[in-house]
């Protein structure tokens, strides 16, 4: 055993079947009074039956949590934050939503209560990525991380079968590259191969029957562990990648990590040997790459980049956005060997070393 930091992000969890019934306790905890409830447009039905059960407890509702977290959205928030008096954040749904709990806790300080819809898991970070101006940033402060979080399956049963699948493989890329950060700790791998078996044997369930509570359950364990992964290790070229790509050519996130994660697997296999075996025995495959490919192609998820929308000339421009800001990776970034490997990610081939 060598010497090692490990960093605990304090929250609590509640998980279980109707769960989300205990959300007025929850807010009396944290002193909350009028809570403000977030969700996107789509989950605002269901945010409003949220409202009425809190009754006096809740304050308002916001619903026009939008994807990146944009500023200008934070900002008119915030305002209705402010003008309905609330002293307390629900956020109700997927990144997006908890993205902008985030971002007005930060501006204001107030405890939140994130009850995650997707698997993406953002609920367990303290990372903030918002967007200005068509830039986005990413930060980290002890202040966005969600006091309580909320895992009900019973909110996850309406993810359609293909954003399971994709943001399920999404919350598997924060375990993966959790096994071969710089600040790697037998704790954390410990969860990220607990996350990745336990969204490898769940995903293909859920694709199949996704009324399979059993399954969405496993699932949402396995976002959970995976989720605290990101938030207590740095990520490495994989994350890196998929925000270039996401920001310069507007790719939905969760598809994007769902097509590169193989890719990167395999370009980063010689240099984290320990890694790919984890991954391996966690996945119960041969080999960590190919594994990942197949199981994409079992979930019937999105194969290429070009299916994504991104231009075939973009993939220079990409390599020399990832090359000039690097982050940390087992191995160095290669113009050429990456140039190749989105070239084979944007024509939807299988991973390759190279
Ligand atoms: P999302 O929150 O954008 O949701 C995608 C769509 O699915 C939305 O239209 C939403 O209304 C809908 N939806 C969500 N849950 C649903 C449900 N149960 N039933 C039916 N529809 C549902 O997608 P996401 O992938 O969860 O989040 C992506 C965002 O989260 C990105 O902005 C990403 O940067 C951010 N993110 C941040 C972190 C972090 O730690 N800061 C981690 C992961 C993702």
């Amino acid at each position: 055993m060598t010497p090692f930091t490990y960093t605990c992000n304090p929250s609590r969890v509640l998980f279980g079947p109707g769960r989300l019934a205990e959300l007025g306790a929850e807010l009396n905890r944290l002193a909350v009074r009028r809570a403000l409830l977030l969700s996107t447009p789509g989950q605002a039905m269901r945010a409003k039956t949220v409202l009425r059960q809190l009754g006096d407890q809740a304050g308002g509702l916001y619903a026009r949590a939008t994807m990146h977290t944009p500023t200008d959205v934070t900002a008119d928030a915030l305002a209705q934050l402010k003008a309905m008096e609330c002293d307390g954040l629900v956020a109700l749904g997927g990144g997006s939503t908890i993205g902008l709990g985030k971002a007005l806790a930060l501006r204001t300080d107030l405890p939140q209560v994130a009850i995650p819809t997707t698997y993406a898991g953002s609920e367990m970070t303290p990372i903030l990525g918002e967007t200005e101006g068509g830039r986005k940033t990413t930060q980290r402060s002890p202040k966005v991380l969600p006091e309580t979080v909320i895992y009900d399956v019973e909110l996850t049963l309406s993810l359609p079968p293909g954003l399971s699948a994709t943001s399920g493989v999404n919350a598997l890329a924060h375990a993966v590259e959790a096994l071969y950060a710089r600040d790697a700790n037998p704790i954390i791998s410990l969860m990220a191969e607990e996350g990745i078996a336990a969204l490898g044997r769940s995903l293909p369930h859920i694709v199949r029957d996704p009324a399979n509570h059993q399954a969405r359950m496993d699932a949402q364990y396995g976002a959970w562990l995976c989720g605290a992964c990101l938030g207590a290790v740095g990520m490495a070229l994989h994350h890196k990648i998929c925000h270039v790509l996401g920001a310069t050519f507007d790719l939905r996130h969760a598809e994007t990590h769902t097509v590169m994660l193989p890719h990167v697997t395999e370009y980063n296999a010689e240099a984290a040997p320990d890694a790919m075996r984890r991954i391996e025995r966690s996945l119960g495959v041969e080999h960590a790459a190919t594994g990942l490919f197949a199981l994409n192609r079992s979930l019937g998820t999105p194969g290429a980049l070009r299916d994504l929308g991104m231009p075939k000339p973009g993939i220079e421009a990409a390599v020399e956005l990832v090359m000039r800001d690097q982050y940390w990776n087992p191995r160095r970034p290669e113009r050429i060997a990456l140039c190749a490997m989105l070239g084979r990610a944007w024509a939807g081939e299988p991973p390759k070393p190279g």
